[in-house]
């Protein structure tokens, strides 16, 4: 590993190749014959000119391909340095970053690395999408959140797996957990060699083996001891909290149909990560009556 200044380079082959940030986010490079692709745009404009400076040190096609493994904050906020190429995301990757791309930057305005404009994937697919000369496959796998994508570089067998997979558990950000499960079965017998996490770096099937036990369990409602996840212990509080909201979003679509606004629904309740999951049920309860009251005196 080599590190040049706060971006550390894992060289994986000779085309492809894993940069991380300072704050353990990675970004994978993939040096084609044709294009040069790069997985996830990390925080920024800044971070993005610190990897364009690592594309200088080596020979590369000059035409960039931008993929969005999935819309979240983290690996999308760079896609502005980037606006003038192709962005490739999931058709929901759009949609998802179009609904809710302001509302993370505003939760989240001070990880910006530069000046962040919100840029949308201007290519998008449905189940999969191939660069032939450059064996290089985007491909749908829900789970994580609706809109996530792997992206697998089929000349070394390298397969780059967004946040599909973390160590040690994943944030839960859609409500299929069924469809998650799928993925992640998908996952175990994909044929890579090497499979990369953008938070967890390179990783074993014994760590996809454990995230699913960890969405099963989750899916049963068995309690969970969350002392063992580290670091993470309130993540596990998000997933259960997030997949409360999601519960109440639709009913709150139903009820304000084109009036309901993404922010004001999810900024009701500021500490998802803290607040247990009783009192969020009460609150969001005491919130769908309010707005049904309001309903009925229209
Ligand atoms: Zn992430």
């Amino acid at each position: 590993m080599k590190i040049m200044s706060d971006i550390s380079c894992t060289i994986l082959s000779p085309r492809t190749r894993i940069l991380t940030f300072d704050d353990n986010i990675s970004v994978l490079l993939i040096i084609g014959s044709r294009f040069t692709f790069l997985c996830d745009t990390h925080l920024g404009p800044e971070s993005m000119k610190k990897v364009l400076n690592e594309l200088g040190t080596i020979s590369h096609p000059e035409q960039m391909v931008i993929f969005n493994s999935h819309s979240d904050w983290d690996h999308v906020w760079g896609n502005c340095e980037f606006s003038h190429n192709l962005i490739i995301g999931h058709s929901t990757c759009r949609d998802r970053l179009k609904e809710r791309g302001e509302y993370d930057l505003i939760s989240h305005s001070s990880m910006t690395r530069g000046i962040v404009t919100i840029t949308l994937p201007n290519m998008t697919f449905d189940s999969r999408l191939t660069f032939e000369e450059d064996d290089v496959e985007f491909i749908y796998a829900p789970g994580h959140t609706i809109d996530s994508s792997v992206c697998f570089d089929r000349k070394d067998s390298i397969l780059y797996v967004g946040d599909l997979v973390e160590d040690p558990i994943p944030y839960l950000d859609y409500e299929r957990t069924d469809l998650y499960l799928n993925t992640l079965e998908m996952l175990l017998t994909f044929p890579a060699d090497i499979m990369v996490s953008a938070h967890s770096g390179i990783i074993v099937r014994d760590l996809i083996r454990a995230n699913i036990a960890y969405i099963q369990a989750v899916q049963e409602g068995k309690s969970i001891d969350n002392s063992r996840f580290g670091a993470y212990d309130n993540v596990h509080q998000l997933n259960l909290n997030t997949r409360i909201m999601f519960r109440y979003e639709k009913e709150v679509r139903d009820i304000l149909k084109e009036k309901f606004d993404f922010l004001s629904f999810w900024s009701l309740v500021p500490n998802l990560e803290k607040i247990l999951s009783d009192e969020l049920e009460i609150n969001l309860k005491q919130y769908l009556m309010e707005i049904e009251k309001v309903r009925r005196h229209q």
